[in-house]
C-alpha cells in the first residue's frame, strides 16, 4: 500500500513537471515563429509591422506601440498597431524610465496613464492593462507597449518572462533588420534563433521521455498508440509489464541500485523488440510495450515469454547481482479494446492477475478478468460508501485460559455490515481496503468505537482484560498513522490496556517500524505481539532480537496438532523460545477438545483462541446480549494438567504483562 502510495506521489510530481515543460515549450514555440516573422519581412516592408503581427498571437493585445529614444526627456512613437499615433511624442516618467532600463513592467489600470501624451484619439482609458517590453535598438533605447481591452485580464507572471526572452530577441532582430542584416549580426541572430531551436526541441524530448531510462512517458506512450490506432487497422497487442518486488531493491540496495536496475531493465527489453514496437516507462517500476503489428497472438507470446525470461537473468550492477522479475499482462487490439486507455487497462488486469497467482507470471486478458474487475469497481464504490457511513465494526474473540476458560483478553476483529444489513468477514474486503488505502480508516472507526464501549467492557469484563488490535505491516510502517494511533490510545488513558497485533512482516525490515514505531509504543506502554506466527519468515533466530511480548501461533500449526508429530516439534522449539525470552505464547484457532487437550496435557501452552471457547461476536452483542456469568465453561479432561503447571502459566501471564 505504502508502495503505491509513492508511486502515486512520484506520478503528481511527474505530471506536474510534464506540465512545466509543456507550457515551456509552447513559449518556445511561440518566440520562434514571432522571431521568424521578424526575420522573414523583407526590405520594403516596416520591421515592426512584423513585430507585430508576430507578438499578437503570442500576447493577445488589442493595442501595440514602439517607442524609442528621441531626446533626453522625451520618447517618439516610431511603430504603432495604430499608425495614426506614429510619430506622437511621450515624455520620459517614472515608468518608462523602468522599462527603459531593462524592466519588464506590466500594469493593470491607470499607472502609467500620467506619461502617455493626452488624447490621441484612439481611444486609450485609464483600465486599460499594459505590459511594457524593453527594446535595445542598436544605439538607441527603446520600448515596446502592448495594451489589452479594459475588460480583458492584466498581463501576468507567464507573460512577463515570455516578454523577458521576447524583448531580448527581438533587439537582436531588429537590430539586424536595422543594420541591413550586417553579417555579424545576421551571424548572431541565425546563432540564437538555433539555440532557441536546439532548446525547444530539448524541452519536446523532455517532456516526452522519461529522464531515468530516456524511454516515452505515460502521455508520449499514450500519444503514439492512439496515433498509431488511428492510422491503421493491424492486430497489435500491449503488455503491461510491472517488476515484482522493486520496492524491496529499493529498500535493500539504495535508490542508485534501484534506478539502475531500471535502465538495465529498459534496455534488455529494448534489445528483444522491433523498431515498430512502442516501448516506454509509465510510472515507477511499470512498462508498456506495444507490440506493433503481430501476425498471431503465438507471435506475441513467444516474443513476451523470451523477454520475460531474460529478465529474470541476474543483473550485475555496481558489483552487486540483482535478480528480479516482472509480471506481465497482455491485451490485444483490436479484441480486447479500440484505443490506448482501454487496452492498457485490461492489460493492467492481466497483470494483476498474473501477479496474485505467481510471481514473474504472464497472464492474457479475457472476459472473466473483465468482469472480474467490474466487481471490483462495485466493491470498492461500496466499501468506500459504507466508510463514510461508518458501517464497520468491532466483533470481539476471546482470549482464554485454556484450562480454566478465565478470560485473558479479546481481540477485535473487523466486519463490515453492508447497506443490505450482510455480515461480510475481513477476507472478503480487507485486500482491497488495503488496496485502496482505506485500511487506516476503518482501523480507525475500530478502535473509536472499542475506546466509546471501554466502560462498559469493563464493567461487564473487568479492567484486567487486554485488547488487540490487528494492525497490518504497511500500516505499522507509516508513523504519522501509528503516532495518531497510539496517541488516541493515549488520550484514552488506556494505552497500557491495548496490545497491537503485527505480522513478522513489519519485523522483517529495519524500517520506519524498527526506528520510529516500535519506540513510541514502548514508551507509551502498548504491548506488541507477533500474529499468525509460523506463516511468514518465521526466523527463530530474528525472533531472539526482539522485544516483543506475545506470540501467536497460527491456526495452520495448532490445527489437529495431537496427530501431528512436526508441528508438535516445531510448536515445542517456539514454546521453549518464547519460555526462554519471556514472551507469552499464544495458540490460535484451536477448534477442537483433542487440540486442547494435547496443549494442556503435552505443552506449557496456556492461553488459547479459538472456535471451542468462543466465536468473535459483535461488540454490540457482546454488550447487549450476554452477562458475565453466562460464558461457557466446558469442563476439560486436562484441567488436572492445568492446575499441575500453575507456574508456568503464572509466567506465561507475567511476560504478557496482564
Ligand atoms: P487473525 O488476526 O489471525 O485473526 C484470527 C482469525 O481467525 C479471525 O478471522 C478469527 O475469526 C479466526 N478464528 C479464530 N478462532 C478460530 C478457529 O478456531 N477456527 C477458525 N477456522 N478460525 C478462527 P477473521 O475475523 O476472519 O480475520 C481474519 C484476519 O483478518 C485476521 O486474522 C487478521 O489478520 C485480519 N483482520 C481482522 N480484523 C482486522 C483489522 O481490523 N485490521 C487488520 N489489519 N486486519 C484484520
Ligand atoms: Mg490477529
Ligand atoms: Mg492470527
Amino acid at each position: 500500500m505504502e508502495g503505491s502510495e509513492e508511486l502515486r506521489e512520484t506520478l503528481v510530481e511527474m505530471r506536474r513537471e510534464i506540465d512545466i515543460l509543456r507550457t515551456e515549450t509552447t513559449h518556445a514555440n511561440l518566440l520562434l515563429t514571432a522571431l521568424d516573422a521578424v526575420l522573414c519581412v523583407d526590405g520594403d516592408h516596416d520591421p515592426f509591422a512584423g513585430v507585430f503581427s508576430a507578438l499578437m498571437p503570442v500576447f493577445e493585445y488589442s493595442c501595440a506601440i514602439v517607442l524609442t529614444e528621441s531626446s533626453d526627456d522625451t520618447l517618439e512613437c516610431v511603430a504603432s498597431s495604430h499608425p495614426s499615433i506614429v510619430g506622437s511624442g511621450w515624455k520620459i516618467g517614472k515608468l518608462f524610465s523602468k522599462a527603459l532600463s531593462g524592466r519588464i513592467v506590466t500594469t493593470v489600470s491607470d499607472a502609467a496613464v500620467s506619461e502617455w501624451p493626452g488624447d490621441l484619439g484612439i481611444g486609450f482609458s485609464e483600465a486599460q492593462p499594459a505590459l511594457y517590453l524593453p527594446l535595445g535598438v542598436r544605439n538607441r533605447r527603446g520600448l515596446m507597449m502592448l495594451l489589452r481591452d479594459p475588460q480583458q485580464p492584466g498581463f501576468d507572471r507567464t507573460h512577463v518572462s515570455l516578454a523577458r526572452k521576447f524583448s531580448l530577441l527581438a533587439s537582436h532582430a531588429l537590430a539586424a533588420k536595422r543594420a541591413n542584416q550586417t553579417e555579424a549580426e545576421s551571424y548572431r541572430l541565425q546563432h540564437l534563433t538555433e539555440q532557441l531551436r536546439a532548446s525547444q526541441e530539448a524541452f519536446q524530448f523532455r517532456a516526452n521521455h522519461d529522464q531515468l531510462t530516456g524511454l516515452p512517458n505515460r502521455t508520449y506512450v499514450q500519444e503514439l498508440v492512439d496515433n498509431l490506432i488511428a492510422g491503421k487497422s493491424t492486430k497489435a497487442a500491449c503488455a503491461f509489464i510491472d517488476l515484482d518486488d522493486f520496492k524491496r531493491v529499493n529498500d535493500l540496495h539504495g535508490h542508485a541500485i534501484g534506478d539502475a536496475l531500471l535502465r538495465g531493465i529498459a534496455q534488455r527489453i529494448k534489445s528483444e523488440i522491433r523498431a515498430t514496437d512502442i516501448f516506454g516507462r509509465i510510472s515507477g517500476d511499470e512498462f508498456v510495450i506495444v507490440l506493433n503489428p503481430i501476425e498471431k497472438r503465438s507471435d506475441a507470446s513467444a516474443l513476451i515469454s523470451r523477454l520475460r525470461n531474460r529478465l529474470k537473468r541476474p543483473f550485475k550492477i555496481e558489483g552487486v547481482e540483482i535478480r528480479t522479475s516482472a509480471s506481465i499482462g497482455v491485451a490485444f487490439y483490436p479484441a480486447h479494446g479500440r484505443d490506448y486507455d482501454t487496452l492498457r487497462r485490461h492489460a493492467d488486469m492481466a497483470m494483476y492477475r498474473a501477479k496474485t497467482s505467481a510471481k514473474g507470471g504472464i497472464a492474457f486478458f479475457n472476459q472473466a478478468l473483465g468482469r472480474e474487475a467490474a466487481d471490483k469497481l462495485s466493491l470498492e464504490h461500496r466499501l468506500r460508501t459504507s466508510l463514510t457511513k461508518r458501517e464497520f465494526h468491532c466483533a470481539l474473540q476471546q482470549k482464554v485460559d485454556i484450562c480454566s476458560r478465565t478470560i485473558m483478553g479479546f481481540e477485535t476483529l473487523v466486519r463490515w455490515i453492508d447497506g443490505s444489513g450482510v455480515t461480510r468477514s475481513p477476507a472478503e474486503f480487507l485486500p482491497l481496503a488495503s488496496e485502496l488505502g482505506l485500511l487506516d480508516s476503518i482501523t480507525n472507526v475500530m478502535v473509536d468505537e472499542l475506546i466509546k464501549q471501554m466502560p462498559g467492557l469493563d464493567r461487564r469484563f473487568g479492567t484486567d482484560v487486554k485488547y488487540s488490535i490487528n494492525i497490518s505491516a504497511a500500516q505499522s510502517m507509516k508513523t504519522p498513522f501509528m503516532h495518531k494511533l497510539v496517541q488516541h490510545l493515549s488520550d484514552a488513558g488506556r494505552a497500557g490496556r491495548f496490545i497491537l497485533e503485527l505480522t513478522e512482516e513489519s519485523f522483517a525490515t529495519t524500517g520506519p517500524f524498527q526506528t520510529h514505531v516500535l519506540p513510541m509504543l514502548r514508551e507509551a506502554g502498548v504491548a506488541i505481539s507477533i500474529d499468525d506466527f509460523g506463516t511468514g519468515y518465521s526466523s527463530l533466530a530474528k525472533l531472539a532480537e526482539l522485544t516483543v511480548d506475545e506470540l501467536k501461533i497460527d491456526r495452520s500449526l495448532i490445527s489437529s496438532i495431537q496427530q501431528r508429530p512436526r508441528s508438535q516439534s516445531i510448536l515445542r522449539a517456539i514454546e521453549s523460545l518464547g519460555a526462554a525470552l519471556g514472551i507469552s505464547v499464544v495458540a490460535e484457532g484451536i477448534e477442537t477438545a483433542d487440540e486442547n487437550d494435547y496443549l494442556i496435557g503435552q505443552t506449557h501452552l496456556r492461553i488459547g483462541q479459538g472456535f471451542l471457547f468462543h466465536r468473535p461476536e459483535l461488540l454490540s452483542d457482546l454488550l447487549n446480549h450476554r452477562e458475565p456469568g453466562e460464558l461457557e465453561h466446558h469442563p476439560s479432561p486436562s484441567l488436572q494438567a492445568c492446575n499441575d503447571d500453575r507456574a508456568g502459566s503464572i509466567r506465561q501471564k507475567r511476560a504478557l504483562r496482564v
